[in-house]
């Protein structure tokens, strides 16, 4: 059975660029009869946004993209983040970081350069890593959008932080324990984690889970380039003709919708869209200009 979800972190309103992703994701998930469900990332807790939560929740409701099964929030999973990270201590996987922001400058790599391997044990105020196998670690996978993907993640992440030294457990960790104990079979996200993924694959292998399908959808940007996000005070949705909008992020997602479609109720919309879901007509680019 396909299981996927929308993930957002509560750091913001929702804005066009999310909402695009929420659609993408609901509608694959709808037109393979199967479950879609709703994650709020919000692990990263000084980053969190008072009200950001309902407004999601609000907006998706708002655009008839309803979810399956209770909302789960990361905040509320740190024993099972807890469990892998000393299931990875016990195989030996980790080892525990004490270098200082300035002393992981000092050595001019952007790459970790492993100074701390040998410290296995666990350590307080340390952040933990994952030692990523020297020279080479290489993951492919095949992108639903993007097509065939190769990363050597020993050159281009190196040894990577699950825990960082504010007692925060990393993104990539939530993200692949919440993935694999929900039983996400398929993941539709935002082309900014295209580059997070083969490494959320190494550590899903470091595990034992199974390698969810991924597709990744094009980020919008303005005419002027400039990427649509919350930290960039993007322009929160416009809530009154929500129709127009289902109607044009459609259009960006290379699915034809006719034109008359767009003065239909958004439910109207919704169902063409799903009956009319195409993958593979996604354009693989990175960007999507809008000036709306
Ligand atoms: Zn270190």
């Amino acid at each position: 059975m396909y299981i996927g979800r929308f993930a957002p972190s509560p750091t913001g309103a929702l804005h066009l660029g999310s909402l695009l992703t929420a659609l993408a994701s609901w509608c694959d998930a709808r037109a393979a009869q199967g479950k879609w469900l709703l994650r709020i990332e919000d692990i990263d807790t000084p980053r969190i946004q008072q009200g950001a939560v309902e407004h999601i929740l609000h907006s998706l409701e708002h655009y008839g993209l309803y979810w399956d099964d209770e909302v789960s929030y990361q905040s509320q999973r740190t024993c099972y983040y807890q469990q892998a990270l000393d299931i990875l201590q016990h195989k030996q996987l980790i080892f525990w970081c004490t270098c200082s922001r300035s002393q992981l400058a000092q050595t001019g790599s952007a790459i970790y350069t492993g100074q701390c391997r040998t410290q296995q044990q666990f350590k307080a105020n340390a952040a933990a890593r994952l030692a990523v196998p020297q020279p080479n670690c290489l993951i492919q996978f095949n992108d639903g959008v993007f097509g065939a993907q190769y990363e050597d993640i020993s050159q281009t992440v190196g040894d990577f932080p699950l825990y960082r030294r504010d007692s925060i457990f990393t993104y990539q960790l939530a993200v692949v324990v919440d993935d694999a104990l929900q039983g996400i079979t398929h993941i539709v996200r935002g082309a900014d984690l295209l580059d997070n993924t083969a490494r959320q694959i190494y550590l899903q292998r470091c595990l034992d889970y199974q390698t969810p399908f991924y597709s990744h959808i094009p980020l919008i940007v303005t005419s002027k380039g400039e990427k649509l996000s919350k930290q960039t005070g993007a322009k929160a949705l416009d809530f009154t003709n929500p129709s127009a909008t289902l109607w044009q992020l459609l259009v960006l997602l290379g699915q034809n919708p006719p034109k008359p479609l767009q003065y239909e109720a958004k439910e109207d919309i919704l169902t063409w869209a799903i009956n009319h879901w195409d993958l593979s007509n996604i354009p693989a680019t990175l960007k999507l200009i809008t000036d709306n």
